[in-house]
């Protein structure tokens, strides 16, 4: 029996600072970066616009902060985003483009969150004016809820040919792009060019303790500064926090490649176990969706217990299913601890099997 969490698969935004990095925070040089005066956040934008060929980058403090900041540039009250039913925005950011701009989001199904330019050209609301009017797309690289999956570049092309020739702008939430850049080996920018805006979290894989940073042109931009303002993301001496961004960039790119490695191991372990449902081939980057229900567990009880028996913490969100398990492999995460974790889920689906048929 155990109380505390030893290995947390719960989600990359558990990683916590590494010594190096924070000894790297450390001696960032600092100014007044709502000025515009702090050379460390000044660097950090710099690197990111050039790392997705955008002519300006946006340092904020969260990835939700550069997804409703994008949102309230390209929209105004009324106007309609087109995004996956997973998406992130609508479950997880408080209602965000609706409370803070009026702006509606109109769900469309994609597989494993990816969507198809038939679906957008399906859902496009352009001429009537008793609809609202569509004016942005939004995608989201890697799917989160799709179990990590990489949008590919051609379906990424064809859905965004289909919004430009519509007049509508195309927005990446990029919270793990760099997983799929690791994933594929196509470049960040090659993924970015499609986009009107996207942006980068570095909080999730790449370790860093806060911020995301939000690309576009010049003019998207100025505009987004606004909002950062009004919001309440303007900071003073960021390039502290910046700094970690810097060196997460600098040394936590390539390393990605174990944690998607590590990803693999632990559906393949999984996918051995009585009663847990899980296609290892579907595993892309860091993220493993598996389903419990044959256990007779449900996601809940399933959770429960293997942190409070093991101290082995998996997610579970009650919108993908009542028995859908999401772990999510990162840089706190090793080799080891994924055969620990798979003894422990063999032990939690085995007696539960037992008391099943007990
Ligand atoms: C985490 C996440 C966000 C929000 O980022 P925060 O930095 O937690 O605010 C947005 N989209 C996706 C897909 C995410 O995984």
């Amino acid at each position: 029996m155990t109380d505390s969490i030893t290995i947390d698969l719960y989600s990359d935004t558990v990683t916590k600072p590494t010594l190096a990095m924070r000894r790297y925070m450390c001696d960032a040089e600092v100014g007044d970066e709502q000025l515009g005066e702090d050379p460390t956040v000044n660097r950090l934008q710099e690197m990111v616009a050039e790392l997705l060929g955008k002519e300006a980058a946006l340092f904020l403090p969260s990835g939700t902060m550069c997804n409703q900041a994008a949102y309230a540039v390209h929209c105004q009250p009324g106007d309609e985003i087109i995004m996956d039913r997973t998406a992130h925005p609508l479950h997880f950011e408080g209602g965000g483009p609706t409370t803070l701009r009026g702006i509606l989001v109109q769900p469309v199904d994609g597989d494993h969150g990816i969507f198809t330019a038939e679906q957008v050209r399906e859902a496009l609301h352009t001429r009537s004016r008793y609809q609202p009017r569509s004016k942005l797309i939004s995608i989201e690289q890697t799917a989160n809820l799709g179990g990590g999956r990489c949008w590919p570049l051609e379906t990424i092309r064809e859905v965004c040919d289909v919004a430009h020739s519509n007049g509508l702008a195309t927005h990446m939430d990029g919270a793990r792009l760099l997983n799929a850049v690791v994933a594929t080996g196509i470049p960040a920018r090659e993924y970015a060019r499609s986009f009107d805006s996207l942006w980068l979290d570095l909080s999730k894989g790449l370790g860093a303790p806060v911020g995301g940073v939000l690309a576009g042109s010049e003019s998207f931009i100025r505009e987004a500064w606004r909002y950062k303002q009004l919001l309440g993301g303007s900071m003073r001496q960021a390039g502290i926090i910046a700094a970690a961004g810097i060196y997460a960039l600098e040394h936590h790119v390539e390393r990605m490649a174990e944690d998607h490695e590590n990803a693999k191991l632990l559906a393949q372990g999984l996918a051995q176990l009585p009663g847990v449902r899980v296609n290892p081939n579907e595993v892309e980057t860091n993220i493993v969706i598996f389903d419990v229900a044959e256990t007779g567990l449900s996601g809940e009880q399933f959770a429960r217990q293997m942190i409070r028996e093991h101290g082995v913490r998996f997610s579970q969100f009650s919108l993908m299913g009542p028995a859908i398990i999401r772990g999510i492999t990162h840089l706190g995460i090793t080799r080891e601890d994924i055969t620990t974790a798979l003894r422990a889920t063999e032990q939690i689906v085995r007696s539960a099997s037992l008391q099943a048929v007990g």
